[in-house]
């Protein structure tokens, strides 16, 4: 993992003490001895985390994160405030101004360096998901372009085996989460598995139980392998936290647990869980759109030239038949040239909706390009394919078609061509074309009718 750090301190020495540390681990150091810096430097380079000093002369550190925070070139850019450990009123005055996290001063290591992995990683997700936002932008896909929601409420699932704890940690978790509770860590496993959490939280306190089993168990799980975990652990065992953080735990919180710290750690895992789903599902959106066709919502051309090679090779190895039809609307040109392009374009989706409510589930329907339509039906002999090409042809000629655009019913009729696949040495492309030469022979024979290619 890379990333830009920019360390922000007015003491050359804790500047220098932090950059060492992090340089050590591979990252990009930057540095700044005052707020003003800070800020000129978020403002001219791409920075992936700051790390913040609060008692600086001049601009202190909560004006510092205030003002990243009100930029919009700036907000996105995680704050770790450094806080000193008999100050705890200095952790909510930064959760107010926006910080993302706070370490307390000494900094540990170990600390240091979990909250900056884990904090770099929300700020990976998150960017990949605002560079997906613009260019959806760009080419007008407002669904995919809403990315600065706000914060949606966690649903976390806390794993403690003490009923003071329990009631005291879901109290701080309230105004940020739903939180369901459960004591005995086995059948913690299968609640993580059944529901969908956004974030674990496992509070080490079990009378004999290790709580790093059920930590490597929930990693091991197809089910729960992505949920983050938080764990809640003793002050001084360094030697486990790094076990648990080796096994996948995403990150930890020391008792006795500040409710302010223990919000603004679970917040950047719920955040970043809400941001990986968003993420995957864009990822899945972004495919659909790919091969669907924007006018009728069909597959487009590209999915069945695709998918058609893989029904065939099933079909062949098998010893299955397919069938496919082609259909193309007879003049065409006609509804475009007199009532004009919206309303032919109104044709093409009633027709793809007839399509549709003709063929089974099992068969791909797609929209081959301009006004011929493709049916791929796998399992269909000749005789089954042309009965089907004959309800399309019917569903089609029976009923006239709504046109909204020109405040009128138009007739419209279509042409068929059906092929089968042969058992030996066919192809995609040798069906498809057997499919468009008896086509062609409909439209000679007169249009409004089903031509089946010779076998
Ligand atoms: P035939 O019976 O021989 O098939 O005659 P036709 O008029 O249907 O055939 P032709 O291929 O000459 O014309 C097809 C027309 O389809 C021409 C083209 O402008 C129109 N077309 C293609 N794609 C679209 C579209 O997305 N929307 C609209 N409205 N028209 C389209
Ligand atoms: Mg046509
Ligand atoms: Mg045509």
């Amino acid at each position: 993992m890379t990333a830009r750090i920019l360390v922000v301190d007015d003491v050359p020495a804790n500047v220098k003490l932090l950059e060492a540390r992090l340089v050590a681990e591979y990252f990009d150091v930057l540095t700044a001895g005052d707020g003003h810096a800070a800020l000129a430097t978020c403002e001219k380079t791409p920075v992936d985390l700051v790390l913040l000093d609060i008692m600086m002369p001049g601009m202190d550190g909560f004006e510092v994160c205030e003002r990243l925070k009100a930029n919009s070139r700036t907000a996105h850019i995680p704050v770790v405030m450094i806080t000193a450990l008999d100050q705890p009123s200095d952790r909510v005055r930064g959760l107010k101004a926006g910080a993302d996290d706070f370490l307390t001063k000494p900094v540990n290591d170990l600390q240091l360096l979990s909250r900056v992995k884990s904090l770099v990683r929300l700020k990976n997700v998150s960017d990949e998901l605002r560079l997906r936002a613009q260019t959806a932008q760009t080419i007008g896909l407002q669904e995919l372009a809403r990315v600065d929601r706000p914060d949606e409420p966690g649903s976390v699932l806390l794993v403690d085996g003490r009923a003071s704890s329990q009631e005291r940690l879901t109290r701080a978790l309230k105004p940020i989460a739903d939180v369901a509770v459960i004591s005995d860590p086995q059948a913690a496993l299968f609640e993580a598995a059944e529901s969908s959490f956004d974030l674990i939280i496992v509070n080490a306190n079990f009378d004999d139980y290790d709580p790093l089993r059920l930590c490597s168990q929930l990693r091991s799980l197809e089910r729960t392998r992505f949920i983050p975990i938080l764990l809640v652990t003793e002050q001084g065992n360094d030697e486990r936290i790094v076990r648990a953080l080796e096994l996948g735990v995403t990150d930890y919180i020391m008792r006795p647990v500040d409710p302010n710290e223990l919000v603004a750690r679970s917040l950047t895992q719920i955040r970043r869980k809400h941001c990986n789903d968003r993420l995957r599902a864009s990822v899945q959106q972004t495919i659909e759109l790919a091969v669907t066709d924007d006018l009728t919502g069909l597959h487009n051309r590209r999915y069945l030239e695709n998918h058609l090679k893989l029904l065939i090779d099933r079909a062949t190895t098998r010893g299955r038949p397919l069938s496919i039809c082609i259909t193309d609307i007879d003049r065409f040109k006609r509804v475009n040239d007199t009532h004009g392009h919206d309303a032919g374009d109104d044709v093409l989706r009633e027709f793809a909706n007839r399509v549709r409510a003709t063929v089974r589930g099992a068969d791909l329907a797609c929209r081959f390009g301009g006004e011929e339509f493709v049916v791929v039906m796998p399992d269909t002999t000749p005789e089954m394919a042309a009965i089907v090409a004959e309800r399309l042809r019917l569903a089609v000629e029976s009923r006239g078609f709504d046109i909204p655009q020109a405040a009128t019913v138009l007739n419209v009729t279509a042409s068929l061509g059906i092929a089968t696949l042969r058992p030996h040495g066919d192809t995609a492309e040798a069906l498809l074309k057997r499919a468009d030469m008896a086509l062609y022979q409909a439209k000679n024979g007169g249009r409004n009718r089903v031509v089946a290619a010779a076998a």
